[in-house]
C-alpha cells in the first residue's frame, strides 16, 4: 500500500502541531468525551483523535483501542490531512486499493471502515483527524457526517483552549518568577544602598516611586523615611523646578546611564533656602534580559569643593588685578631644571621684549655685577633650604640699557603630582625710591661732612671759653659754656652717626681689629654711664673672660647705643641690666629694659635705616632711626647677629652676639 504523501507545507504543519504541546501527553477527559460521542454517533466501536507527527500518528484519545500510536506510513489520517476540508470516508478498506494491503486492514486491527475529519487549526494547519473505525463496512449518513465535523471543530476548540490555558499558566509562572527576581534584586540593591557611604536612592515605576534611600540621600533631600513609597514629585516638591523625574523616566525607558557633574542646585532644605553643588547619576538597573526594573540615583555633595575652587578662582582673579594695577612682574623658576617663566612686565623690567624668550641665565646676566652673584646664590639657597626670598638689586635693561632698581620677593611651592616644585614670586620697580634714597644719602653725607669741621673747632673754642671762665671765677659763663658744650656733643654724635650711615651705604665701613675681652667693652660702658647718667638704675653683669677679634671702639659704640635707647625709651626711672654670656662659640651681650617695648609688627623692621616706631610715645622722643641700623651693620661686619625680644608696656631685650676669637690676646698685633 502506498503511504500518504507528506503535506506540501509539512514543516509549517509540524511547527503548528508542536505549538500545542499535545504530543505524548496524558489522556484528558475532555477529549475522551468527544471520541466517545463520535463512536456513539457513528455507531462504530472505535473513535480516535489522532495527530500526525513526522513519522508516526499519535492518539490523544482512543475510544475502543489500546494502541497509542502507529507508523505514519500505515496511517489513514495521514491521507485525510492531505485534503483538509473534506472527510475521508473509506467504506470498505479491504476493497479499497489505497488500503487493502495496509497492515491495519490485514492485521489484527482488522479495519474495514474508516471515516476521518481533518483537524485544521486557525492557522490552516491540518494537525491530524477525528476518526471513527469499524471492522465491518459502513456508510455515514449526512447527519453523522455533520456531527463528526462538529465534533472535530470541538476538538480544535478544546485544543486552542488548552493552548491558551497553558500559555496563561506559563506567563503566570513567568510573572511570579519575575516578581520574585525583582524582589530579590530590590532587597539586594537596598542592602547595598544602605551601606554605601554615598547618597543613594532606588526608584521604580514611571513616576519614580522612592523605594528606598539611605541616610545620606535623605539628608541631601532634607527628608525622612516617610517618603518611601511616594512618587518623586509628591515626595520632593522642593525639587520640582529641577524636574528630575523626567530625566529619570528617560533613563528608565531607554536604559541609558545619565550623569551630571557639579550641578548647581538651589532648594529649600529643612526649611531654609540653600545652595548646593552635586555630582549625580541615574543608572538603569537591568535584568539579565536587558529590561530595566529600576533607577539607581547616586549623588555626591561637592558644594565645599566647588565653593572653595570658586573662592580660589576669585582670589586668583583679584590677585591678577592687583598685580596688574601695581605693575608687578611675576616669575617662576622650576626648582629642578631652573626653567624660567616670566610675565611680560618682568621681561620689561629686565629690558626684554614681550615676545622674546627669557631664560634664568639671560635674566641674571642683566643684574648689575655688584648684585649678580649675591642674587644667584640667594636664589639657590632659598630653593635648597626652602627659604623666603626678598632682595633689592639693580638691573641694566637688555635692549634699552636703562638702570632699574627692583625688589624681588619669592617663595618655594612644593611639588605635587602634576607639577615640579616652583620657586615663584613678584618683581616691583623701586627705581624711584632708590633714587630718592640716594639723593637723601648724598645730602646727609654732604651736610654732615660740611658740619664736622666747624663743629670740631666750635667745641675747641667752647673748651677754651670754659677754661677762661673758670679761671676768672665767672660761674654763670662757666655754666653756660658747659651746657653749650653738651649740646655740641649731641650735635657731634648726630653728625658722626650720619657720616657712619653714609660710609655704610657706600660700603666704606672700616674696622680696626684687635683681640680683646668682651668684659672690657662692658667696663668702658659702665664708666661712661657712671658719669653721664645719674637718674637711671643700670646694672652690669660681667662674665668670665670672652675673647673677641674686632673693633673694640665700634663694639662699645653698639653697646652704648643699646643702653642709650634703653634709657631713652623707658619711663622716669629707667631700669637697665646689661649681661654678657657665652652662647656656643659666641659672646652674647644683652641689654634689658623695662621700658615702653616695641609692637610685634615693628620688630622685623626695627634695625632698618631711618625706621622709627610710629606711636605717641616715640614721637615725643627725638631721634632719626639710624642708631640701630649702624649697630646692625657694625655687628654683621664682625660676622655676628643682632636681635630683639620685646613686649609693649613690659620692656625689651636688645642683644648682639659675635664669634669668639680663635687667637689669644698676646699673639695679636695691631
Ligand atoms: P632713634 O632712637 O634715633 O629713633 P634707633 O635706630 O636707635 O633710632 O631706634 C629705632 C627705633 O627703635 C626707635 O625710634 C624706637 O622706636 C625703637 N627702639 C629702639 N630701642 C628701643 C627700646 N629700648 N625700647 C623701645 N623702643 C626702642
Amino acid at each position: 500500500m502506498p503511504a500518504a504523501p507528506t503535506t506540501p507545507n509539512e514543516s509549517k504543519r509540524l511547527a503548528a502541531l508542536r505549538s500545542y504541546n499535545i504530543l505524548d501527553t496524558a489522556t484528558e477527559e475532555d477529549f475522551d468525551e468527544l471520541t466517545e460521542l463520535a463512536s456513539a454517533i457513528c455507531s462504530t466501536p472505535i473513535a480516535l483523535i489522532s495527530f500526525v507527527d513526522k513519522d508516526r500518528q499519535w492518539f490523544k484519545s482512543r475510544h475502543g483501542l489500546d494502541v497509542t500510536e502507529t507508523d505514519r506510513a500505515l496511517s489513514f489520517c495521514a491521507h485525510a490531512i492531505n485534503s483538509p476540508t473534506e472527510i475521508l470516508e473509506v467504506e470498505n478498506a479491504k476493497e479499497d486499493k489505497r488500503f487493502m494491503d495496509n497492515e491495519l486492514v490485514t492485521g489484527p486491527m482488522d479495519i474495514t471502515f474508516y471515516a476521518g475529519v481533518p483537524l485544521v487549526d486557525i492557522s490552516g494547519a491540518a494537525l491530524g483527524s477525528l476518526c471513527v473505525i469499524d471492522s465491518v463496512q459502513h456508510k455515514l449518513n449526512s447527519s453523522q457526517r455533520k456531527a463528526l465535523k462538529t465534533l472535530a471543530r470541538q476538538v480544535i476548540d478544546k485544543l486552542e483552549l488548552r493552548k491558551k490555558v497553558l500559555e496563561l499558566d506559563n506567563s503566570r509562572k513567568r510573572i511570579k518568577r519575575l516578581n520574585e527576581l525583582l524582589l530579590a534584586k530590590e532587597r539586594e540593591a537596598t542592602q547595598i544602598i544602605e551601606h554605601t557611604p554615598t547618597a543613594m536612592a532606588l526608584h521604580v515605576g514611571e513616576d519614580m516611586e522612592i523605594r528606598f534611600a539611605n541616610k545620606m540621600m535623605l539628608g541631601a533631600w532634607g527628608k525622612d523615611e516617610r517618603v518611601f513609597g511616594m512618587n518623586f514629585k509628591d515626595a520632593l516638591p522642593e525639587l520640582d523646578k529641577l524636574d528630575f523625574p523626567t530625566t529619570m523616566r528617560q533613563v528608565y525607558r531607554k536604559g541609558i546611564h545619565y550623569e551630571q557633574k557639579e550641578a548647581h542646585m538651589l532648594y529649600m532644605h529643612y526649611g531654609k533656602l540653600k545652595e548646593f553643588y552635586y555630582n549625580y547619576a541615574f543608572t538603569p538597573l537591568k535584568l539579565s534580559d536587558g529590561s530595566v526594573w529600576g533607577v539607581l540615583n547616586t549623588a555626591v555633595d561637592v558644594t565645599d569643593i566647588v565653593k572653595s575652587r570658586i573662592a580660589v578662582e576669585r582670589a586668583e582673579e583679584q590677585l591678577r588685578l592687583a598685580v596688574q594695577s601695581a605693575q608687578l612682574g611675576t616669575w617662576s623658576i622650576n626648582a629642578d631644571t631652573y626653567e624660567f617663566n616670566a610675565s611680560d612686565r618682568t621681561k620689561e623690567l629686565f629690558g626684554f621684549l614681550p615676545d622674546e624668550d627669557i631664560t634664568y641665565e639671560s635674566a641674571v646676566n642683566q643684574i648689575t655685577e655688584e648684585y649678580r652673584d649675591k642674587v644667584n646664590s640667594t636664589v639657590e639657597t632659598a630653593i635648597k633650604e626652602n627659604r623666603g626670598f626678598d632682595m633689592e638689586y639693580a638691573i641694566t635693561g637688555l635692549h634699552d640699557g636703562k638702570l632699574r632698581w627692583v625688589r624681588a620677593t619669592g617663595k618655594l611651592y612644593a611639588a605635587d603630582d602634576s607639577k615640579a616644585a616652583l620657586f615663584s614670586g613678584t618683581l616691583s620697580d623701586i627705581t624711584e625710591r632708590k633714587q630718592d634714597e640716594q639723593r637723601k644719602n648724598d645730602f646727609i653725607g654732604m651736610v654732615s661732612h660740611e658740619l664736622k669741621t666747624p663743629l670740631t673747632s666750635m667745641k675747641g673754642y667752647l673748651q677754651i671759653i670754659g677754661q677762661r671762665a673758670n679761671k676768672l671765677g665767672d660761674a654763670p659763663i662757666a655754666d653756660f659754656t658747659k651746657k653749650t658744650q653738651r649740646q655740641a656733643d649731641k650735635m657731634q654724635a648726630l653728625v658722626t652717626g650720619f657720616l657712619d650711615v653714609a660710609r655704610i651705604t657706600e660700603g666704606k665701613i672700616q674696622l680696626n681689629n684687635d683681640v680683646f675681652d668682651i668684659n672690657d667693652v662692658m667696663r668702658a660702658a659702665e664708666d661712661e654711664f657712671s658719669v653721664s647718667c645719674k637718674g637711671a638704675n643700670i646694672t652690669f653683669r660681667l662674665c668670665d673672660s670672652l675673647l673677641i677679634n674686632g673693633d673694640k671702639d665700634k663694639m662699645e659704640q653698639v653697646l652704648i647705643n643699646f643702653i642709650n635707647n634703653a634709657i631713652k625709651y623707658s619711663a622716669d626711672e629707667p631700669e637697665v641690666t646689661i649681661t654678657c654670656t657665652k652662647a656656643g662659640d659666641n659672646a652674647l651681650v644683652t641689654v634689658s629694659d623695662r621700658g615702653i617695648g616695641i609692637p610685634a609688627a615693628d620688630i622685623p623692621y626695627i634695625f632698618d635705616r631711618f625706621y622709627r616706631v610710629e606711636n605717641t610715645h616715640v614721637k615725643m622722643i627725638s631721634g632719626f632711626g639710624i642708631g640701630l641700623y649702624i649697630c646692625k651693620e657694625i655687628i654683621e661686619h664682625h660676622g655676628g647677629t643682632v636681635g630683639v625680644q620685646s613686649e609693649p608696656g613690659k620692656g625689651s631685650d636688645f642683644w648682639f652676639s659675635v664669634p669668639l676669637s680663635k687667637q689669644p690676646i698676646n699673639n695679636t698685633s695691631r
